[in-house]
């Protein structure tokens, strides 16, 4: 249900109270990015609204990827996409296609795979900004089979880079992961601090903040890490890893089914809302490079969620929608071998470097999220098995 990955922690976190979210009555996404963040972020939004520029996603298609080209193409800005299909979806492409607000945009699509250099360079020509989202995400696949996780992720990751650098662009952001902390005991994760790794998936991302940091110093060109910590929204695959827990539960509840909770619900994670994301990576790309190595920082929502309260939030903003909900409870069962017990990030490096500020609370996101994940459930087949199907492949 959760990934493995992150630190692992013996304690339960302290209790508090649960913060609501405001349940499908959100604002809208555009009111809420310009409004909210710091002054930085918005004078940001105005500027590139102003003078746009040409960004390269790799990993479009995903769910990630397409988040940001959703905000990249409502605020005019030119996108270029490099994808290969492999976990991400046409169907994320055209729904983001599809938006009115999308429209103010351009993109441009190439399919194609990062292991190839060539198609590489070509998605770069012209961009001024590298956004690298295009890996295989998958924890256990990297056990399974390291060397696929390997080539995609790390001599992929290279083809970007170097591609990156003979194409002349300003700078490359790419997705790191918490999974570099690996069973770290320290908590809230702070950038300096690891432990050993879990997977072949970390080390992946590892070696990328390696080679970004050689990148840096050797050739000059600016490059960011951004450690993803459990990221959810909108088109996010509910057979994923990471937070897909969310879309899970939201479709097995609309569904009248019940959630299953490995443990007893109090192990807990960083869940991050996505417009969180793009912001870190708009931030990130036209920041100043520092002097030395290549920046990694945490992005997240800075605040520790166990199951419980998860569930709770998702149970009550789905109320409105199904009253048949409150009554549900989860199902709880022995504890995952291997899950971590406690997640969080500390977040004041990218407060305090970037002007990072999360638009949206892990609440807030969730809001969001429940009414977007409520009306596509609407929107697919009519009848109720169908619909349960389609939810959670
Ligand atoms: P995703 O699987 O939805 O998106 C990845 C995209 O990359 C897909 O569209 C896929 O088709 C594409 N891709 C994969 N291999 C490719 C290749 N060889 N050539 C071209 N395209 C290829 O995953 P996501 O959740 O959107 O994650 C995006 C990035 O963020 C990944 O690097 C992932 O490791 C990282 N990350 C995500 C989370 C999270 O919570 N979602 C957490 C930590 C890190």
């Amino acid at each position: 249900m959760l990934p493995q990955h992150c630190s692992r922690y013996p304690h339960s976190p302290p209790a508090r109270p649960i913060e609501f979210p405001l349940r499908g009555r959100a604002l809208p996404k555009d009111t809420m990015n310009s409004a909210a963040g710091t002054l930085a972020y918005t004078r940001l939004r105005n500027t590139l609204a102003e003078h746009p520029r040409t960004w390269l996603i790799t990993g479009v298609a995903g769910f990630i990827g397409s988040n940001i080209l959703e905000d990249l193409l409502t605020l005019g800005q030119s996108v270029i996409g490099l994808d290969n299909f492999s976990t991400g979806h046409q169907a994320n492409l055209d729904q983001v296609l599809s938006l009115p607000a999308a429209s103010k945009g351009r993109f441009r699509l190439f399919r194609g795979d990062i292991r190839d250099l060539n198609a590489c360079r070509k998605a770069c020509k012209g961009a001024d900004y590298v956004l690298h989202h295009a890996a295989l995400g998958s924890v256990p696949r990297s056990i399974q089979d390291p060397l696929i996780s390997n080539s995609v992720n790390v001599d992929g990751f290279l083809n970007v880079v170097l591609a990156s650098k003979e194409m002349g662009v300003k700078s490359v952001v790419y997705a790191s992961s918490c999974a570099v902390y690996g069973d770290s005991p320290e908590l809230p994760l702070k950038e300096d601090s690891t432990g050993q790794l879990l997977s072949p998936y970390a080390a992946t991302k590892l070696a990328n903040e390696i080679y970004a940091a050689v990148f840096q110093r050797t050739y000059g060109l600016p490059l960011v890490g951004l450690r993803y910590f459990n990221i959810f929204g909108p088109r996010q695959d509910p057979n994923g890893d990471y937070a897909a827990v969310i879309p899970r539960w939201i479709a097995k509840l609309l569904n009248g089914e019940s959630c299953d909770i490995h443990g007893d619900g109090e192990t807990s994670r960083d869940f991050c809302y996505v417009d969180n994301v793009t912001q870190a990576n708009l931030l990130a790309a036209t920041a100043v490079p520092s002097l030395g190595g290549a920046e990694v920082y945490n992005v997240a929502a800075g605040r520790e969620t166990t199951l419980n309260e998860l569930f709770r939030m998702i149970r009550l903003g789905l109320v409105g929608y199904q009253p048949s909900i409150a009554a549900s409870h989860p199902v709880y069962g022995p504890f995952r071998e291997g899950d971590i017990r406690r997640s969080a990030a500390d977040i004041s490096r990218i407060q305090l470097q970037l002007d990072y500020e999360p638009t949206h609370t892990t609440a807030q996101g969730l809001g969001q999220a429940l009414e977007w994940y409520v009306e596509h459930s609407q929107k697919s087949a009519a009848p109720a098995e169908e619909r349960a199907i389609a939810a959670v492949r």
